[in-house]
C-alpha cells in the first residue's frame, strides 16, 4: 500500500488570538477607516507603520490595500509614465507584469536562471531600455543583492522590491525590501502575514514617500501618519499628486501587528519544514534541488526543484501521480496557465520576445506550497511521495 498525504495544502494557520482580539475592539469602537481616530487615539493603521517600519529598518513605511497597489504606486511615486518601459521578471506571478500595465507601463522581461533568480546578464543586456526595474524576488529567490544594485546604479535603473515572498527574509543580513528605493509586501491570505488582503511600502525617501501616502487616499490628513515623512515633504505633492484610493484599514492592520511580531518565530518553524522537504527530496534521480546561498535567509513558505531537461508528459505525469497521492505541485512549464501559474508568455497584452534560455528553466520548474498547518512528519511523507514518483516516471522513461 503506497502512503498519501491528507493535508490540505491551502489551509492557513487561524489568526493569533491577540490579533482576534485586537479586531473586535476595532469592530466595537466603530473606527474602522484609518483616519477616524478619537482624541489623542492613533489607529491601528499609523501604528503597524511604524512597527513595519522599524521591523525592516526603514525610514518611511505606507499600509495599503493591496500587495500589487504597493507596486503600482511604487510605480507611479517613482515617476514611470505611460508608454515606459518597466523591466521586471520573466519568471514571476501576474500581479507584478500587471502593476505596470496598471500605470500604462510597458513590462520588458528580463530572463531567469536556473537558480530561480533574475538573470543579472540579461539585466546589463537590457537594462539601457528603461528607468525602473520591478525586481520580484519571486518564490522567495534572491539575486546576489549587491550584483545587482551595482549594475542598476550604474545604469541608472530605480529598483522597486516586490517582496511578496520575501517578507521576512534577508540577503547578508539585510532585511528584503530595503535595498532598492522602495519594498513591497503583500498580506494577502498565501503570504507570510494574513489580513486576507493587504500590502506594505516602505523607503528610505521622503519624496517618494510622500507621494506614496497622498496616492494612496490620505486626502490632506497625513500628518496622521507616524511613518510618513514631515510635514515639509508634501508642500508641493500635495497638490500635484492624485488621490487613487487604496488605504488599509484598522480592522486588517489590528490583525497584522501581533502577526508581525511573531515573523521571526515563523520562519522558524517554516524553515524547519522547507528542509525537511528539501532533505527528503536530495538524492533523487533526475529532480535537481535549488541550493540557497549562505548570503540568504530565506523563509520557506514555498519549494521549488527543477526536472531539468524532462518532457512535458513525463512532468505530467509525475503532477497527476503526486497528486494521487495528495500532493499538489504546481508547474511553471505548461502550455497554458493554471491556477497561480502564469509566465511571461501568458500575459499576452505585452508583446514579448521568445526567450529560449528561459523557456528552458521554466519548463523544468515544480513549486510546492508548504503552509505552516504541515508537521515535519508530514513534510517528511510529502518528500516521500515526491521522491518514488519522480523516479518511478524518470527509470520508466
Ligand atoms: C501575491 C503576489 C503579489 C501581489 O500581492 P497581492 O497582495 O495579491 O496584490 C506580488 N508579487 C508576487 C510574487 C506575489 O506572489
Amino acid at each position: 500500500m503506497s502512503e498519501v498525504f491528507k493535508g490540505s495544502f491551502t489551509q492557513q494557520e487561524p489568526i493569533p488570538e491577540d490579533g482576534i482580539e485586537a479586531a473586535v475592539d476595532v469592530m466595537r469602537s466603530g473606527r474602522l477607516h484609518r483616519y477616524n481616530t478619537a482624541e489623542g487615539e492613533l489607529s491601528q493603521t499609523a501604528l503597524l507603520e511604524q512597527e513595519f517600519a522599524a521591523q525592516v529598518g526603514a525610514k518611511y513605511c505606507l499600509a495599503v490595500a493591496s500587495g500589487g497597489y504597493a507596486m503600482a504606486t511604487a510605480l507611479r511615486a517613482v515617476g514611470v509614465k505611460p508608454g515606459d518601459k518597466v523591466l521586471t521578471n520573466a519568471f514571476t506571478l501576474a500581479p507584478v507584469p500587471g502593476a505596470i500595465a496598471a500605470v500604462g507601463g510597458v513590462p520588458v522581461f528580463v530572463g531567469v536562471t536556473d537558480q530561480l533568480v533574475i538573470d543579472l546578464d540579461d539585466l546589463a543586456a537590457q537594462a539601457g531600455q528603461a528607468d525602473v526595474l520591478l525586481l520580484s524576488h519571486m518564490r522567495g529567490h534572491l539575486a546576489d543583492m549587491e550584483a545587482l544594485m551595482a549594475l542598476c546604479d550604474d545604469a541608472g535603473v530605480i529598483v522597486i522590491e516586490d517582496c511578496a515572498h520575501t517578507m521576512g527574509a534577508s540577503w547578508r543580513g539585510v532585511p528584503s525590501g530595503t535595498q532598492g528605493k522602495v519594498g513591497c509586501y503583500s498580506c494577502q491570505t498565501y503570504k507570510h502575514v494574513n489580513s486576507g488582503e493587504g500590502g506594505l511600502f516602505v523607503t528610505d525617501d521622503p519624496e517618494v514617500a510622500a507621494r506614496a501616502v497622498i496616492l494612496s487616499g490620505s486626502y490632506m490628513m497625513y500628518e496622521k501618519h507616524l511613518a510618513g515623512p514631515p510635514a515639509e515633504a508634501y508642500a508641493q505633492i500635495r497638490y500635484e499628486t492624485p488621490n487613487i484610493s487604496g488605504r488599509m484599514d484598522n480592522l486588517r492592520a489590528a490583525i497584522l501587528r501581533p502577526q508581525l511580531r511573531k515573523l521571526d518565530a515563523q520562519r522558524v518553524r517554516w524553515n524547519e519544514r522547507y528542509f525537511a522537504i528539501e532533505t527528503g527530496l536530495r538524492d533523487t534521480p533526475g529532480l535537481t534541488v535549488i541550493e540557497r546561498p549562505a548570503d540568504e535567509v530565506i523563509m520557506g513558505s514555498s519549494i521549488q526543484f527543477l526536472l531539468q531537461g524532462w518532457s512535458a508528459t513525463n512532468v505530467e505525469a509525475v503532477l497527476a501521480r503526486c497528486l494521487k497521492r495528495g500532493v499538489e505541485l504546481k508547474w511553471f512549464g505548461g502550455a497554458e496557465p493554471v491556477g497561480f501559474t502564469s509566465r511571461y508568455d501568458s500575459w499576452r497584452y505585452v508583446d514579448a520576445p521568445a526567450m529560449p534560455k528561459s523557456d528552458v528553466v521554466l519548463a523544468g520548474i515544480v513549486d510546492m506550497r508548504v503552509p505552516l498547518t504541515f508537521s515535519l512528519e508530514d513534510c517528511a511523507l510529502i518528500a516521500r511521495i515526491i521522491k518514488a514518483e519522480v523516479s518511478a516516471v524518470y527509470q520508466g522513461s
